[in-house]
């Protein structure tokens, strides 16, 4: 009765922390009641008999509680060392090596759980849905992992007969999984039978998540996520654990939910993300602009920039990785202050997370007035006097309504193009996540500011004091 209760209230803050998610002003507090419910989750686990009873045997191997602090300590230790370290940028690599690690934790808990003697149908399958589901989510997100931190090539690699390939192991699996099932298999063909559908489900998680690359790994991170979510929920099923059941249920629905979203944000249907080869060799685009872009210097920008009535800040990744949102607050304050109306235009997939632009910008405590989304700025753009788009590439890429060829075609961007003059901010001539030339910053419109984005906007900003 007692754990049941505290299992309620474990997940009544997990749905609380969920819903405070929703707002850059309320996620920490939100990130926190989660954390809180999980902590009181896993104290609940330890007044669960087995464990209880498991920490009077004289056998230390088989105590319980022992190996729970142990596991604790270390996960506890690396997980804190990691998130401390990681950098904004690099938050998906870590999503994905956390969703992996989540399903692989599943499937060993159903491996272990498998009974070659005992369990009736509906336990046995859910511990075949659970290997499956944990461990294509482990070795799927591994190799998302790799792709996203680039210790593998990041593009996706199709091969012949890719597509029957994935057909053929499915119903390998199926098959072993009904070997395992049926309730008068013998023993020793049950063992083998779970042996080979672990085997084949980690085979399927890297053969399903090698086509897909480029701009899409994020997407897959989050299908990935949702998948050991379900792998989680299926586990609670198995061991009877009503927490670990809402919670694989919340993770699996929030992450289906964020797929979806992001989905339609890149014109894409889940069908064509999984199986379309998009941001292999073959499908990216190998048109380029014609002309040679228009570069100036961050003074003679501000001669235009100090004459603008309006302006619009188009982030992207690059600002990400530059850092650059404390000094750009520092600049649209300046704006401000010398007449401009400023806003800032947010496309829902810039960056490398959804939301990534609005955490960065609200961590610089930018007015949230002055965000707006793509939908809200695009039909104003035309008025704009200059759009500065800093470290955006693809985000911003005419292409994807002009070039029917091109791979991003049909993602809804945002329309910098219109506005009278556009400064586009980055490095060099290094190409956007999707690895496709830009067209915007060949258009006659268009003046590039080569350079960091952090240093270029202090420069425009420094402009302003001189002047
Ligand atoms: P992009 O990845 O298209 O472009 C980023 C640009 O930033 C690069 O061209 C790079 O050019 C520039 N850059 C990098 N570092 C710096 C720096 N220090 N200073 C200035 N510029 C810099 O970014 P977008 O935000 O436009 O697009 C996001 C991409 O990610 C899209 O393809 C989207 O589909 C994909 N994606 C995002 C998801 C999300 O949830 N946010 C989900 C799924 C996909 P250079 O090297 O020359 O500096």
């Amino acid at each position: 009765m007692g754990i049941n209760l505290a299992y309620i209230v474990a997940c009544v803050f997990f749905i609380l922390g969920i819903k405070k998610l929703n707002k850059p002003q309320t996620a920490r507090r939100g990130n926190f009641l989660s954390a809180l419910g999980m902590l009181i989750a896993v104290t609940a686990v330890f007044f669960e008999n087995d464990v209880v009873q498991s920490w009077t045997t004289s056998n230390w191997l088989q105590n319980g509680y022992l190996w729970c602090f142990a596991g604790i300590l270390i996960g506890s230790a690396v997980g804190w060392i990691w998130a401390k370290k990681v950098k904004m940028t690099g938050m998906p690599e870590l999503v994905a090596l956390f969703n992996g690690f989540g399903g692989l934790a599943s499937a060993l808990v159903a491996f272990a759980q498998r009974d070659e003697g005992v369990l009736t149908v509906v336990d046995a399958t859910a511990v075949c849905a659970t290997i499956l589901i944990g461990s294509m989510a482990f070795t799927g997100s591994m190799l998302a992992w790799g792709k996203l931190s680039e210790k593998i090539p990041g593009r996706a690699i199709v091969f012949k007969g890719q597509k029957p390939l994935n057909g053929i192991l499915l119903l390998a699996v199926i098959a072993a999984a009904v070997v395992y099932v049926l309730p008068n298999t013998d023993g020793d063909l049950k063992f083998m039978a779970v042996i080979t559908l672990s085997a084949l489900s980690l085979i399927l998680g890297l053969t399903v998540v090698l086509p897909i690359g480029g701009g899409d790994m994020p997407v897959v991170i989050s299908l990935m996520n949702s998948l050991s979510g379900v792998a989680a929920a299926a586990a609670g099923f198995m061991i009877a654990n009503t927490a670990l059941i809402v919670a694989g249920c919340l993770v699996g629905a929030s992450g289906i939910v964020l797929t979806i979203i992001m989905c339609k944000a890149m014109n894409r249907s889940i069908g064509n993300l999984l199986f379309s080869g998009f941001g292999s060799a073959q499908a990216a685009s190998k048109k380029g602009p014609q002309t040679e872009p228009k570069a100036i210097s961050a003074e003679d920008a501000f001669m235009i920039l100090e004459a603008a009535q309006s302006v619009v800040f188009v982030p992207g990744y690059g600002m990400a990785v530059a850092q650059a949102q404390h000094v750009i607050k520092e600049l649209a304050e300046k704006l401000e202050a010398n007449g401009a109306e400023v806003s800032f235009a947010i496309h829902p997939v810039a960056g490398r997370m959804p939301g990534h632009m609005n955490v960065l910008l609200a961590e610089a405590d930018i007015p949230y007035e002055q965000l707006k989304t793509m939908d809200e700025m695009n039909p104003a753009m035309p008025a704009q006097d200059v759009a500065i788009v800093i470290g955006a590439n693809d985000v911003v890429n005419p292409a994807a309504e002009t070039d029917p060829s091109s791979p991003i075609y049909g993602m809804p961007i945002v329309k910098a193009y219109e506005a009278k003059t556009v400064f586009v901010l980055k490095r060099g001539k290094g190409r956007g996540f999707s690895g496709i030339e830009n067209e915007l910053f060949c258009m006659q419109n268009a003046l590039m500011i080569y350079g960091d984005a952090k240093a270029t906007i202090s420069a425009l900003s420094g402009e302003f004091a001189d002047a």
